[in-house]
Protein backbone atom coordinates (compact mmCIF):
# COMPACT_ATOMS: atom_id res chain seq x y z
CA UNK A 1 0.00 0.00 0.00
CA UNK A 2 1.32 3.31 -1.05
CA UNK A 3 -0.29 5.20 1.70
CA UNK A 4 -1.41 3.71 5.19
CA UNK A 5 -3.58 5.28 7.86
CA UNK A 6 -3.82 4.08 11.52
CA UNK A 7 -5.96 5.87 14.19
CA UNK A 8 -4.98 8.88 13.20
CA UNK A 9 -5.50 11.68 15.12
CA UNK A 10 -5.53 15.97 15.01
CA UNK A 11 -6.47 18.13 17.69
CA UNK A 12 -6.53 22.05 17.53
CA UNK A 13 -6.95 23.42 20.65
CA UNK A 14 -9.84 21.86 22.42
CA UNK A 15 -11.57 20.49 19.26
CA UNK A 16 -10.73 16.84 17.44
CA UNK A 17 -10.51 18.19 13.59
CA UNK A 18 -9.83 14.66 12.92
CA UNK A 19 -10.86 11.47 15.30
CA UNK A 20 -9.06 8.14 15.09
CA UNK A 21 -9.05 7.60 10.95
CA UNK A 22 -7.51 4.81 9.64
CA UNK A 23 -7.51 4.21 5.74
CA UNK A 24 -5.20 3.06 2.84
CA UNK A 25 -4.55 3.76 -0.92
CA UNK A 26 -3.08 1.99 -3.27
CA UNK A 27 -2.47 3.03 -7.21
CA UNK A 28 -5.50 5.14 -8.99
CA UNK A 29 -7.47 8.01 -7.65
CA UNK A 30 -9.11 7.87 -4.06
CA UNK A 31 -11.97 10.76 -4.11
CA UNK A 32 -12.02 12.61 -0.33
CA UNK A 33 -14.77 13.76 0.07
CA UNK A 34 -16.94 15.43 2.96
CA UNK A 35 -18.73 18.40 3.97
CA UNK A 36 -16.60 22.15 5.13
CA UNK A 37 -14.93 21.27 8.53
CA UNK A 38 -14.76 17.37 8.28
CA UNK A 39 -11.05 17.14 8.48
CA UNK A 40 -10.11 16.27 4.52
CA UNK A 41 -7.12 19.23 4.54
CA UNK A 42 -5.96 18.39 8.00
CA UNK A 43 -5.93 14.80 7.07
CA UNK A 44 -3.84 15.56 3.66
CA UNK A 45 -1.29 18.82 5.57
CA UNK A 46 -0.20 15.34 7.48
CA UNK A 47 -0.02 13.25 5.15
CA UNK A 48 2.25 15.82 3.51
CA UNK A 49 4.54 16.30 6.82
CA UNK A 50 3.02 19.88 6.69
CA UNK A 51 1.75 19.63 10.33
CA UNK A 52 1.95 16.96 12.99
CA UNK A 53 -0.43 14.66 14.12
CA UNK A 54 -1.87 14.63 17.68
CA UNK A 55 -1.83 10.65 17.86
CA UNK A 56 -2.09 7.82 15.51
CA UNK A 57 0.54 6.98 12.63
CA UNK A 58 0.17 7.76 8.59
CA UNK A 59 2.89 6.10 6.36
CA UNK A 60 3.48 6.83 2.68
CA UNK A 61 5.33 4.31 0.78
CA UNK A 62 6.16 2.60 3.75
CA UNK A 63 7.84 6.01 5.06
CA UNK A 64 6.67 7.28 8.60
CA UNK A 65 5.13 10.81 8.01
CA UNK A 66 6.40 12.02 11.74
CA UNK A 67 9.59 10.60 11.56
CA UNK A 68 11.05 9.99 8.22
CA UNK A 69 9.45 12.90 6.30
CA UNK A 70 12.56 13.47 4.09
CA UNK A 71 11.74 10.23 2.56
CA UNK A 72 8.18 10.98 2.21
CA UNK A 73 8.55 14.74 0.85
CA UNK A 74 10.56 12.55 -1.85
CA UNK A 75 7.73 9.87 -2.59
CA UNK A 76 4.42 12.74 -2.42
CA UNK A 77 3.19 15.59 -4.66
CA UNK A 78 1.10 18.42 -3.06
CA UNK A 79 -1.70 20.31 -4.67
CA UNK A 80 -2.71 22.54 -1.54
CA UNK A 81 -6.12 24.37 -1.34
CA UNK A 82 -5.56 27.84 -3.32
CA UNK A 83 -3.03 26.97 -4.90
CA UNK A 84 -0.10 29.07 -3.97
CA UNK A 85 2.48 30.59 -6.58
CA UNK A 86 4.86 33.17 -7.13
CA UNK A 87 2.47 35.37 -9.32
CA UNK A 88 5.80 37.27 -10.20
CA UNK A 89 8.02 34.12 -11.84
CA UNK A 90 8.13 32.95 -15.41
CA UNK A 91 6.40 29.28 -15.55
CA UNK A 92 9.26 27.72 -16.86
CA UNK A 93 11.40 29.85 -13.93
CA UNK A 94 8.88 28.38 -11.28
CA UNK A 95 9.59 24.82 -12.14
CA UNK A 96 13.31 25.12 -12.18
CA UNK A 97 12.62 26.57 -8.71
CA UNK A 98 10.89 23.43 -7.61
CA UNK A 99 13.51 21.04 -9.44
CA UNK A 100 16.74 23.16 -7.07
CA UNK A 101 14.65 22.11 -4.53
CA UNK A 102 14.40 18.59 -4.85
CA UNK A 103 18.09 18.50 -6.52
CA UNK A 104 16.40 17.11 -9.90
CA UNK A 105 19.04 15.48 -12.02
CA UNK A 106 18.87 17.02 -15.42
CA UNK A 107 16.31 19.72 -14.74
CA UNK A 108 15.97 21.42 -18.11
CA UNK A 109 15.03 17.80 -19.74
CA UNK A 110 12.44 17.13 -16.75
CA UNK A 111 10.88 20.55 -16.71
CA UNK A 112 10.65 20.03 -20.78
CA UNK A 113 8.49 16.86 -20.20
CA UNK A 114 6.12 18.09 -17.28
CA UNK A 115 5.42 21.26 -19.37
CA UNK A 116 4.05 19.00 -22.48
CA UNK A 117 2.52 16.07 -19.89
CA UNK A 118 0.76 19.22 -18.18
CA UNK A 119 -0.11 21.03 -21.19
CA UNK A 120 1.56 23.97 -20.43
CA UNK A 121 3.50 24.28 -23.53
CA UNK A 122 1.93 27.38 -25.57
CA UNK A 123 2.26 29.45 -22.01
CA UNK A 124 5.40 28.19 -20.93
CA UNK A 125 7.03 31.81 -21.77
CA UNK A 126 4.43 33.63 -19.87
CA UNK A 127 4.64 34.69 -15.95
CA UNK A 128 2.51 33.00 -13.61
CA UNK A 129 0.09 35.80 -13.02
CA UNK A 130 -0.85 36.15 -16.86
CA UNK A 131 -2.23 33.26 -16.94
CA UNK A 132 -6.09 32.09 -16.71
CA UNK A 133 -7.20 30.08 -13.67
CA UNK A 134 -7.23 26.48 -15.60
CA UNK A 135 -3.56 27.40 -16.59
CA UNK A 136 -2.62 28.45 -13.08
CA UNK A 137 -3.68 24.47 -11.87
CA UNK A 138 -1.91 22.95 -14.22
CA UNK A 139 1.60 25.20 -12.84
CA UNK A 140 0.34 23.58 -9.37
CA UNK A 141 0.16 20.52 -10.83
CA UNK A 142 3.32 20.52 -12.80
CA UNK A 143 5.11 21.64 -9.58
CA UNK A 144 3.29 18.48 -7.47
CA UNK A 145 5.01 15.88 -10.39
CA UNK A 146 8.19 17.37 -10.76
CA UNK A 147 10.24 14.90 -9.08
CA UNK A 148 8.23 11.68 -10.10
CA UNK A 149 6.35 11.37 -6.48
CA UNK A 150 4.57 7.66 -6.60
CA UNK A 151 1.68 9.31 -4.18
CA UNK A 152 -0.09 12.80 -5.20
CA UNK A 153 -2.01 14.98 -2.56
CA UNK A 154 -4.46 17.38 -4.69
CA UNK A 155 -6.79 19.21 -2.36
CA UNK A 156 -9.80 20.54 -4.38
CA UNK A 157 -7.71 21.25 -7.61
CA UNK A 158 -10.36 22.01 -9.75
CA UNK A 159 -12.33 24.63 -7.59
CA UNK A 160 -13.40 27.25 -9.55
CA UNK A 161 -12.33 26.07 -13.07
CA UNK A 162 -14.77 26.86 -16.09
CA UNK A 163 -16.53 23.46 -17.32
CA UNK A 164 -13.35 23.43 -20.04
CA UNK A 165 -10.60 24.08 -18.21
CA UNK A 166 -12.48 21.18 -15.73
CA UNK A 167 -12.47 18.64 -18.40
CA UNK A 168 -8.95 19.10 -19.05
CA UNK A 169 -7.57 18.84 -15.68
CA UNK A 170 -9.74 15.62 -14.72
CA UNK A 171 -8.02 14.18 -18.08
CA UNK A 172 -4.19 14.82 -16.61
CA UNK A 173 -5.55 13.51 -12.79
CA UNK A 174 -7.22 10.02 -15.12
CA UNK A 175 -3.66 9.89 -16.63
CA UNK A 176 -1.48 10.45 -13.57
CA UNK A 177 -3.87 8.54 -11.77
CA UNK A 178 -3.09 5.66 -14.01
CA UNK A 179 0.79 4.92 -12.36
CA UNK A 180 0.39 6.90 -9.07
CA UNK A 181 -1.94 6.92 -6.33
CA UNK A 182 -3.79 10.14 -5.98
CA UNK A 183 -5.82 11.48 -3.31
CA UNK A 184 -8.49 14.03 -4.55
CA UNK A 185 -10.25 16.14 -2.64
CA UNK A 186 -13.40 17.78 -4.04
CA UNK A 187 -17.07 18.79 -3.83
CA UNK A 188 -18.04 17.80 -6.94
CA UNK A 189 -19.64 14.38 -7.26
CA UNK A 190 -19.44 14.51 -10.98
CA UNK A 191 -15.69 14.81 -10.78
CA UNK A 192 -15.56 11.89 -8.61
CA UNK A 193 -17.90 9.76 -10.84
CA UNK A 194 -16.00 10.57 -13.51
CA UNK A 195 -12.05 10.00 -12.36
CA UNK A 196 -12.03 8.27 -8.95
CA UNK A 197 -11.83 4.48 -8.54
CA UNK A 198 -12.26 4.73 -4.70
CA UNK A 199 -14.48 6.91 -2.28
CA UNK A 200 -13.86 7.75 1.48
CA UNK A 201 -16.51 10.59 2.88
CA UNK A 202 -15.35 11.52 6.08
CA UNK A 203 -17.81 13.76 9.06
CA UNK A 204 -16.87 15.57 11.62
CA UNK A 205 -13.46 13.88 11.86
CA UNK A 206 -14.49 10.36 11.52
CA UNK A 207 -14.93 8.18 7.99
CA UNK A 208 -18.32 6.94 7.08
CA UNK A 209 -17.80 5.91 4.29
CA UNK A 210 -14.50 3.46 2.41
CA UNK A 211 -15.63 1.73 -0.64
CA UNK A 212 -15.67 1.68 -3.87
CA UNK A 213 -18.13 3.98 -6.04
CA UNK A 214 -20.82 0.86 -7.38
CA UNK A 215 -20.91 -0.59 -3.54
CA UNK A 216 -21.12 2.58 -2.05
CA UNK A 217 -24.42 3.38 -4.15
CA UNK A 218 -25.41 0.12 -3.71
CA UNK A 219 -25.23 -0.23 -0.24
CA UNK A 220 -27.33 2.95 0.74
CA UNK A 221 -29.98 2.10 -1.98
CA UNK A 222 -29.33 4.79 -4.78
CA UNK A 223 -27.59 5.55 -7.96
CA UNK A 224 -26.75 8.67 -6.86
CA UNK A 225 -23.84 9.87 -5.05
CA UNK A 226 -24.80 13.32 -3.91
CA UNK A 227 -27.76 11.20 -2.01
CA UNK A 228 -25.51 9.10 -0.64
CA UNK A 229 -22.99 12.21 0.58
CA UNK A 230 -26.05 13.39 1.80
CA UNK A 231 -27.85 10.39 3.79
CA UNK A 232 -24.13 10.11 5.57
CA UNK A 233 -22.99 13.58 6.41
CA UNK A 234 -26.18 15.43 7.36
CA UNK A 235 -28.24 14.97 10.23
CA UNK A 236 -31.08 16.91 8.93
CA UNK A 237 -31.85 14.21 6.51
CA UNK A 238 -34.68 12.02 7.18
CA UNK A 239 -36.22 9.94 4.54
P1 LIG B 1 -12.03 20.43 5.50
O1 LIG B 1 -10.76 20.41 4.71
O2 LIG B 1 -12.75 19.12 5.46
O3 LIG B 1 -12.93 21.57 5.14
P2 LIG B 1 -10.31 21.14 7.73
O4 LIG B 1 -9.37 20.02 7.90
O5 LIG B 1 -9.83 22.37 7.04
O6 LIG B 1 -11.65 20.60 7.04
O7 LIG B 1 -10.85 21.59 9.15
C1 LIG B 1 -11.35 20.68 10.13
C2 LIG B 1 -11.69 21.44 11.39
O8 LIG B 1 -10.49 21.92 12.00
C3 LIG B 1 -12.56 22.68 11.16
O9 LIG B 1 -13.47 22.80 12.21
C4 LIG B 1 -11.55 23.81 11.15
O10 LIG B 1 -12.14 25.02 11.61
C5 LIG B 1 -10.53 23.31 12.15
N1 LIG B 1 -9.18 23.83 11.84
C6 LIG B 1 -8.51 23.67 10.69
N2 LIG B 1 -7.28 24.24 10.77
C7 LIG B 1 -7.19 24.79 12.01
C8 LIG B 1 -6.17 25.52 12.71
N3 LIG B 1 -4.99 25.79 12.15
N4 LIG B 1 -6.44 25.90 13.98
C9 LIG B 1 -7.62 25.61 14.57
N5 LIG B 1 -8.62 24.92 13.98
C10 LIG B 1 -8.42 24.52 12.70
Amino acid sequence: MSIRVSALTKVYGGQKAVDGISFSADKGVLGFLGPNGAGKSTTMKILTGFIPQTSGTAEVCGFDVAKQSLEVRRHIGYLPENNPLYLDMYVKESLGFIAGIHKIASPQKRIDEVIEQTGLRVERHKKIGQLSKGYRQRVGLAQAILHNPDVLILDEPTTGLDPNQLIGIRQLITELGKSKTIILSTHIMQEVEAVCNKVIIINKGKIVADDNLQALKQKNGTSSLEDVFIKLTNENFYS
